[in-house]
């Protein structure tokens, strides 16, 4: 195979152990004789599998027992209606740090009012809004952690005067959260935690049923959670095999001796990125410095050298590198370096950099 370094932001590079035993349980379920593309949901197996995921979930993130963890359908998207349905009554407060966290706010407009705390759509999101004030009459108060596209986030858990509520989906399991200061963390599984299919709500259930309206059945959280007996994530059928993918990138997670251990990691992976990035007089990093993002690193060409842009790209492509090209409403390149990216794909990214330098600067 192809020897390549993955920088894609997602769906993304995962664990190699997590595609073996795939690859492996698609041949083969738990012994059944059955892969796991083709078993019921409905056995002990299977059960226990769910089990499973749920419980490295609450290890890793040191969930308490006050909180649900729910794995659906509809990525991250569908919680941008789903949030709102299930909590908001009067009024929202929102973050506005990207276009994930607008089209969050633009849903959420569906159930009630919603005030925009502060944008840093002025600088074309390159920084995290300070000093603004949360409204305590609010329902709840939503913010997107890691800017998927700018490559900024929110790196500690803040306090708040209601409800916080959480898009994690780029950056959840990259270091430790205080869960206890949220009410509602989800996110697409796609960046950090598994394939594409899967979305992880954890929700403190003593929040819900709150609002006025009537629910659909799918999309009250507690049909998911379920009385006793428990649902458990399985009302209807859960995406199984992404679950299954899932369940071994955490035990893949655990075994690298979880989220300090992987912070650790991340910490320098970021690191040896981004002194390159401001050491390269060939490139420059677009978010502000504070700010900067540990999982999606976005730079671009030096405005001397703004016509190598597309030379860069050719040359990165030719050393095995892929999927480093900038989103269209940044351009230029961004590195996703998530959990399960290697240090050397890193290392090789700065040695192609260096490369270039010397050839071209
Ligand atoms: C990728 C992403 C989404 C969208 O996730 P889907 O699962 O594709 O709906 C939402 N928010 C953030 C921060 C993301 O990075």
């Amino acid at each position: 195979m192809k020897q390549v370094h993955n920088f894609n932001a997602g769906p993304c590079v995962l664990p190699k152990e997590a595609i073996e035993s795939a690859i492996e349980a698609i041949r083969d379920f738990d012994n059944t004789g059955i892969g796991v593309l083709e078993i019921s949901h409905r056995t002990p197996g299977w059960e226990r599998i769910m089990a499973e995921t749920e419980q490295l979930w609450r290890d890793l993130l040191d969930i308490p027992e006050e909180y649900a963890v729910l794995f659906l359908g509809g990525g991250a998207s569908t919680q941008f209606f789903n949030v709102p349905a299930n909590l908001l009554n009067k009024k929202a407060a929102y973050l506005q740090t990207g276009v994930w966290a607008k089209k969050a706010i633009k849903e959420a407009k569906f159930y009630g009012e919603v005030e925009v705390v502060a944008s840093s759509e002025d600088k074309n999101y390159t920084y995290i809004p300070k000093n603004y004030t949360i409204p305590q009459d609010a329902d709840y108060f939503h913010i997107t952690t890691n800017n998927t596209i700018y490559g900024t986030e929110i790196k500690e858990d803040m306090s708040c005067p209601t409800l916080l509520v959480a898009d994690m989906s780029s950056d959840i399991m990259s270091r430790k959260v205080d869960i206890r200061k949220y009410a509602l963390i989800y996110g697409g599984a796609q960046k950090n935690v598994g394939p594409a299919g899967v979305t992880f709500v954890i929700v403190r259930k003593d929040i819900l049923g709150k609002v006025d309206r009537k629910l659909q059945t799918m999309v009250d959280y507690r049909t998911h959670i379920g009385d006793e007996p428990k649902n458990n994530s399985m009302f209807n059928t859960p995406p199984v095999f992404s679950i299954f993918v899932m369940h071994e990138t955490l035990k893949w997670l655990k075994s690298l001796g979880g989220l300090d251990a992987m912070n650790k990691i991340n910490k320098e992976k970021a690191e040896t990125l981004y002194n390159e990035i401001d050491r390269n007089k060939m490139f420059v990093g677009t978010a502000q410095k504070e700010d900067r993002s540990i999982m999606n690193v976005c730079f671009v060409m030096a405005e001397q050298y703004k016509d190598k842009e597309s030379d860069f790209m050719a040359f990165a492509k030719e050393r095995g590198m892929v999927g480093i090209k900038g989103h269209r409403s940044v351009g230029g390149f961004r590195a996703s370096i998530y959990n399960a990216c290697p240090l050397e794909s890193v290392k090789a990214l700065v040695a192609c950099m260096q490369e270039f330098e010397k050839l071209n600067a």
